[in-house]
This record gives structure tokens, sequence and C-alpha cells, in this order.
């Protein structure tokens, strides 16, 4: 097997984001070991679609989901960039934190939650764009979680809005 081909096994593509199914670091960001080099999951990505990242860029999200590697969903930039985009999306306020073993299982609930928006996406597509909207809205607070069973709380309204 490749590297990338080791890579995209790793990956779920059945969501909008394209989940990390591999390590995360305790950030929240995936991980891709491969003959004793690691490197972050989503940088991968990004190279992979648009070749080597210049020195000292970093690759930020547009999407705000961590674990998320769809290189449309990836852009490169300064610090000071990421800084600027953190801010204008709300993430730097509060700072809030989560665990290792929270984001795994926040991870796997999100994977669930994804394709619980596609399916009814596809089924009631105009009807359900607003519910669509605040539901991946959601999908981004059960990130920025503190715990586990506020990311189940949120995500539980979320699928109890959609119905
Ligand atoms: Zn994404």
């Amino acid at each position: 097997m490749t590297k990338s081909e080791k890579f995209w096994s790793k990956v779920d593509r059945s969501g909008e984001c394209w989940i990390w199914m591999g390590g995360l670091n305790p950030s929240g960001y995936g991980v891709f070991y491969y003959q004793n080099t690691k490197i972050l999951a989503h940088r991968f990505a990004f190279a992979e679609a648009n070749g080597e990242i210049g020195g000292g860029l970093i690759v930020c999200h547009h999407c705000d989901v961590r674990p998320c590697v769809r290189p449309s969903h990836l852009f490169s930039g300064t610090h000071e960039d990421n800084r600027h985009d953190a801010i204008a999306k709300g993430r730097m306020v509060g700072r809030k934190r989560i665990s290792v073993a929270s984001v795994d299982e926040m991870r796997s609930q999100i994977v669930q939650l994804q394709r619980a928006v596609e399916k009814a996406a596809i089924e009631k597509p105009v009807r359900n764009s607003l519910k669509r909207e605040q539901y991946e809205k959601a999908l981004l607070k059960v990130i920025r979680s503190r715990n586990l069973e506020e990311a189940r709380r949120i995500a539980i309204e979320a699928i109890n809005r959609f119905r």
C-alpha cells in the first residue's frame, strides 16, 4: 500500500466533512503515522491536493472540524490568518478544551450526526435547508463542548429539532 493509499484508507468520506479515523493529538487534530514518520493528517491531505506547503505556513479548516481532512475544506495561511479566522468564527471566545477521550467519542458521534444530516438532506432537500444549517451549527457546538455530556445534550437537542 502506498503512503497515499494508507492515508485515504483511514478516512471516512461518507459525510460533508471527511473524518480522519486514525489517531488524534490532544488538540483533536488527526495524526498520520507512516514508516516512523508522523504528520498532521490535515496537512498531509492538503499537500496531497495542492503540493508541498510553503515554509512557515499552517493549514487551517474552513469547516472548523479538526479531524476533517477534505482538501476543499482546507486552506493554507499564516498563524496570523488563522487567528483572524478564529476570531471571525468566534473560536477564540471561551477557549474551551476537551480531553482526548472526549474527542474520540465525539468524533464517532459527529460522523453519525453528519450521516443523519446527509440522509435527511437527500430526503427533504428544500424544506429542511434551514434546519440543515442549524444542524451543522450544532455539530460545531458539539466539537467545542467542554465534555461529552454537553456534547450529547447539544447533539440530542439538534436531532430532536431536526425531526
Ligand atoms: Zn470539513
